[in-house]
């Protein structure tokens, strides 16, 4: 057995019961072998063992009240994986499903994603199995208080700067905002993803949506073409799907169908992407009232998305939405380009065979670090008190999607496995960490 083998091999049985953690180890520690090999320090100094140990993991009791006077419970987490490069960095997840497999399985993602995009920003994650759905804005903001009560004094602008992740949006981030500064009594940059009348950027909201599309864009760009005249099948209809839709509108392609958890909506002429935003981000409905607004517009409940032809599929709802199935569909329907916006959209089975099928396939932290990537812009902006606009944001974006495909390209290719972006991303990412962990010594 050679060292990545043992490393994996000795994680997963350390971790029992976390499958979600167990399958991005194995997505991404045997890609690395070819890199390990060629660097025997890496092994000799243990990297890898310490790489698969979060730095500290935290969890912790919420308890709030509802609007009927009862008290609830639930379960908060957060796991600082990894500063090797920077303060950990990552997302907050608000939603039933959440536990410790979820969010270390993100948190491990999270390394390689920020190491990916150049900035200095380690890596983390947390959230809690509280479902925001259904709830009163006064639920959710006692919620959000509660978690708060615990999570300050573990987070701060250098130390760990959380953001949003599926259930947390910006107005989570601001009830989570304001009790930080009431505890700590400290106006600073400690989250991400803040409204921009307190310290928010411009691009932020749209960004990890808008990165997916521009690293579509050089995907297509390398198969000679782009996405005008496209149609692209796009699932969820959060945050990150909105603003892919949106981004993919403006570069000419046509956005055949959108998803929530209930069911999908399709419409050969393109979707409206105001009715969309309008319907989630205002009326906080569901995918479905968009048949009151275009009749031509179908909608099938609990339907397999992927079946509905398409060039571009974006996966941007949540971990293992597309599976052999699914990909079965995208293989026979003659699509070219699969890129993940959300974290670890693809099972193992469907990544394979997405991959011997000639599509070309981006992995999510490659593919949606557009949105870290802009947290740390507005971290930037924040310790400087400035704000940029929204094209010097936007330019850089694009810019730093463009540096993420060639790095995971040429990564790739350097070690015998041309064309294959996850095994590039995860050698491109690894290396920064992995050689910052040796020059800090035995932490
Ligand atoms: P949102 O909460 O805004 O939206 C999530 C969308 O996915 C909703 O349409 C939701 O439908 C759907 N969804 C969530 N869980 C499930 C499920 N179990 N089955 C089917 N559909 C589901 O989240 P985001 O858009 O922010 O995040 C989406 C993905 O992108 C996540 O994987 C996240 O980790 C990833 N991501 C997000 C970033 C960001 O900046 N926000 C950055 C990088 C990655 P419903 O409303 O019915 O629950």
């Amino acid at each position: 057995m050679n060292y990545t083998e043992k490393v994996l091999k000795e994680a997963i049985t350390k971790n029992p019961n976390e499958p979600e953690f167990h399958q991005a180890l194995t997505e991404i520690i045997p890609t690395l072998a070819p890199f390990i090999a060629e660097n025997p320090e890496y092994e000799k100094e243990k990297i890898l063992e310490r790489l698969v140990e979060p730095e500290r993991q935290t969890i912790f009791r919420v308890p709030w009240i509802s609007d009927d006077g009862e008290i609830n419970v639930n379960r908060g987490y957060r796991v600082q994986f990894n500063s090797a490069i920077g303060p950990y960095k990552g997302g907050l997840r608000f939603h039933p499903s959440v536990n410790l497999s979820v969010i270390k399985f993100l948190g491990f993602e999270q390394i390689f994603k920020n190491s990916l995009t150049g900035l200095a920003i380690g890596g983390g994650k947390g959230g809690a199995d509280f479902d925001p759905k259904g709830k009163s804005s006064r639920e959710v903001m006692a919620f959000c208080q509660s978690f708060i009560n615990e999570l300050y004094r573990h987070i701060g602008q250098d130390q760990d700067i959380p953001a949003g992740d599926i259930g947390v949006g910006g107005r989570e981030i601001g009830y989570m905002y304001g009790q930080y500064k009431r505890l700590t009594g400290q106006y600073e940059g400690a989250f991400t993803g803040k409204g921009l009348s307190y310290g928010g950027s411009l691009v932020r909201t749209e960004a990890t949506g808008y990165g997916l599309v521009y690293m579509a864009e050089n995907m297509l760009n390398a198969k000679k073409t782009d996405f005008s005249g496209k149609a692209v099948v796009i699932s969820g209809s959060g945050n990150v799907a909105i603003y892919a839709a949106e981004k993919a509108i403006q570069y000419g392609a046509k956005v055949i169908a959108m998803s929530d958890s209930n069911g999908y909506i399709s419409d050969l002429n393109g979707i409206e992407i105001e009715t969309v935003k309008q319907i989630k981000e205002k009326n906080r409905g569901r995918i479905k009232d968009y048949l009151n607004f275009h009749k031509t517009a179908e909608y099938v409940e609990n339907g397999l998305i992927w079946s509905v032809p398409c060039h571009v599929a974006l996966p941007c709802a949540t971990q293992n939405e597309l599976d052999e199935d699914g990909a079965k569909y995208l293989v026979k329907n003659g699509c070219i380009v699969v890129a993940e916006g959300s974290n670890m959209s693809t099972t193992l089975e469907a990544t394979h065979l997405l991959q011997e099928n000639n599509i070309c396939f981006a992995p999510g932290k490659a593919a949606n670090a557009g949105g870290v990537a802009v947290s740390a812009l507005e971290m930037a902006q924040n310790s400087t008190r400035l704000s940029w606009a929204f094209e010097k944001v936007d330019r850089k974006l694009k810019d730093i999607m463009h540096d993420i495909y060639i790095s995971s390209y040429k990564a790739a290719e350097r070690y015998g496995m041309k064309g294959n972006l996850v095994a590039g991303a995860n050698i491109a990412g690894f290396k920064k960490v992995a050689d910052a962990m040796l020059m800090q010594g035995n932490i």
